[in-house]
C-alpha cells in the first residue's frame, strides 16, 4: 500500500472506479478515525463489521486496513448501510449508520433523474458529468451530520484470525480448513461434497 497516496486515491485505487457509493465509505472512514483518534497504520488493531456488501465497504477495506483477508472485515448481510469499527488497543467501538443515499442529495437529484434516462442528446450528457461532479463535491464536503448518524457502542470482539489447520476432503480430495470440514461417518468431507452426498442420498 503506498503511503503517499491521500485516503480518497487509495479508496479509488481499490475500488477500480469513483462512484457516489465509494466516497460515502470514504466519508465514514474519515469519521471512524477521528471519533476514535485513529492514524493511519494501526490497522492490525481496528476490526471493521458492516452490514452490507456495496461500494461503500471497499472504502472502509482500503482506508482503515480492514479486510476480507485479514479477517477484520466481518460481513453480516443485512442489507444496511451500516458501520460498526472497533478499535482493539483502545476498546473503543463507533457505530456509523448512513442517513441517505449516497445520490440522495440536492446534487443527485439531478444526476439520478439523468442517469435513468438513456435517450440523452450530448448536452444532457455533459450535464450528467457535471451533476456526477457536483454529487462527489457535495458527498466529500458536507457536514457529518448530513450523511451520518453515529454513536459509540459496546462490542464484544470477536477473535483474532486463526490459522487452522488442513484436512484433505474424502471426496474431492482437495484441502478444506478443519472447522469447516465435515465429519461424515469416518470420512472428512468438504461442505461441497457433503451436499453432494446428502442429495445423492435423498434422491435413492
Ligand atoms: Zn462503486
Ligand atoms: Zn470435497
Amino acid at each position: 500500500m503506498c503511503k503517499d497516496m491521500s485516503p480518497l486515491e487509495l479508496a479509488i485505487q481499490f475500488h477500480g472506479h469513483i462512484c457516489p457509493g465509494l466516497l460515502m465509505g470514504v466519508r465514514a472512514a474519515q469519521l471512524a478515525m477521528d471519533q476514535l483518534s485513529l492514524e493511519r497504520d494501526r490497522d492490525e488493531d481496528l476490526v471493521a463489521i458492516v452490514e452490507t456488501d456495496s461500494c461503500g465497504v471497499d472504502a472502509l477495506q482500503a482506508i482503515l486496513g480492514c479486510t476480507f483477508g485479514k479477517g477484520n472485515l466481518i460481513f453480516k448481510d443485512y442489507g444496511k448501510a451500516v458501520y460498526t469499527v472497533i478499535d482493539r488497543s483502545s476498546g473503543r467501538a463507533l457505530r456509523i449508520a448512513q442517513l441517505r443515499r449516497a445520490s440522495g442529495g440536492t446534487a443527485g437529484q439531478r444526476y439520478r433523474e439523468l442517469k435513468g434516462r438513456t435517450d440523452l442528446n450530448q448536452a444532457e450528457q455533459e450535464e450528467l458529468e457535471q451533476a456526477l461532479q457536483d454529487l462527489f463535491e457535495e458527498i466529500m464536503t458536507c457536514p457529518y451530520e448530513e450523511l451520518f448518524n453515529w454513536k459509540e457502542v459496546r462490542v464484544d470482539l470477536p477473535p483474532r484470525a486463526h490459522i487452522y489447520n488442513t484436512l484433505t476432503c474424502a471426496g474431492c480430495g482437495e484441502g478444506v480448513m478443519e472447522p469447516r470440514a465435515i465429519k461424515s461417518g469416518d470420512r472428512v468431507l468438504c461442505q461441497p461434497c457433503f451436499e453432494v452426498q446428502k442429495g445423492g442420498n435423498t434422491d435413492v
